[in-house]
């Protein structure tokens, strides 16, 4: 089969190769990869700044057709339409995993960088990380169901918006979009902010129902979070960025004894004015990837059908022009980019 794969640890070392089709273990499914969601993630491996074990079939976002299952699997079925966490080993035994938190066990494998993951034409998972996906959801949107479920996690799950609530989310990616879609389904208002070289994706949370979209390179965000707030600040702050200088400024967005959720991964240590946390009595929360009831939401809204994502969706490639997918995930002309191997 086709797969795109990561050569060696340096920058640039990157080929689409033919790879081994894998078959499923006894308790594995096969799927034939629908689309697989191209992610900051994979830039970071790409460039040689992520822990990876190459050789290594990248992509770690990704939903497909059950081709195929081992003698042990119940529940799924060749036919089946499913979407899928990461399948990264974990221990299984250590407190996290025992208490529903693999994403924490240090023993942690994931898929996509450590272990061959999908952007490939098949790929064997356990049937514990696949959910079915409603008939009505595209393999295009359902591609973004891992910062899907990344947003239920931040917003549903690490913390708590109320109807009427004001929130801030700093950061337009993937990620910052959906975290701004929840936001709204919890009954806030949502003012979301970026830079001029973000200007596809500030329309983009336009249309997705932001209160309030603000180009900070032509606007001071704290005027615009004064005015929404009676001067007060921002119930709630959602750092999606992974920038120094936008968590800079969610320290004043925030109202006193309110609340900053840290979304966005920085490229390593920063700079930070911890004294607006004590001084101001914040609760500073972080959050990262997802537990299995993130994927249960997540799934649930869409069958619900009270989210609709497709547009989100602004290039589709297939794996042969995997070049010019990462770069249209880099140079900030796409607001999330898919591959799709079926066309390839
Ligand atoms: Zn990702
Ligand atoms: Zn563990």
């Amino acid at each position: 089969m086709k797969a795109v794969v990561k050569t060696g640890p340096d920058e640039g070392q990157l080929a689409l190769k033919d790879w081994p089709e894998p078959s499923p273990g006894p308790n594995q499914v096969k799927l034939r990869i629908g689309a697989a969601g191209i992610c900051g993630t994979d830039i970071h491996i790409i460039k040689g700044r992520w822990r990876c074990d190459p050789p290594v079939v990248l992509g770690h976002e990704f939903c497909g057709t059950v081709v195929e299952v081992g003698p042990q699997v119940r529940g799924f079925k060749p036919g089946d339409r499913v979407v899928a966490s990461n399948p990264a080993i974990v221990c299984g035994n250590c407190y996290h995993c025992l208490a529903g938190n693999p994403f924490m066990c240090k023993e942690r494998v994931s898929a996509g960088y450590m272990i061959d993951g999908a952007f490939a034409e098949f790929l064997c998972i356990r049937p514990e990380v696949c959910h079915h996906l409603p008939d009505h959801v595209s393999f295009r949107a359902a591609a973004m169901g891992e910062p899907l479920a990344v947003a239920v996690r931040a917003v549903m799950e690490r913390s708590t918006v109320h109807a009427g609530d004001l929130v801030v989310v700093s950061g337009p990616g993937c990620v910052g979009l959906l975290t701004l879609l929840m936001a709204k389904l919890e009954g806030a208002r949502v003012i979301i902010s970026g830079v001029g070289t973000d200007l596809l994706r500030l329309k983009c949370g336009k249309d997705l129902g932001a209160d309030r979209v603000v180009n900070t390179s032509e606007e001071d965000l704290l005027e615009v979070v004064r005015d929404y707030s009676g001067g007060h600040g921002a119930d709630l702050v959602y750092e999606c960025s992974g920038s120094a200088r936008s968590l800079g400024v969610c320290w004043e967005a925030v109202r006193k004894e309110g609340t900053v959720v840290q979304v966005g991964v920085y490229p390593g240590p920063i700079e930070t004015d911890l004294n607006k946390v004590m001084m101001k009595e914040l609760r500073f929360i972080g959050t990262y990837g997802y537990v299995w009831t993130s994927w249960k939401r997540a799934v649930q809204l869409w069958d619900e059908k009270k989210i609709q994502i497709d547009s989100m969706v602004s290039h589709e490639y297939p794996l042969s022009q995997f070049e010019e997918a990462f770069r249209a995930t880099q140079d900030g002309s796409a607001i999330k980019v898919v591959l799709n191997p079926e066309s390839s």
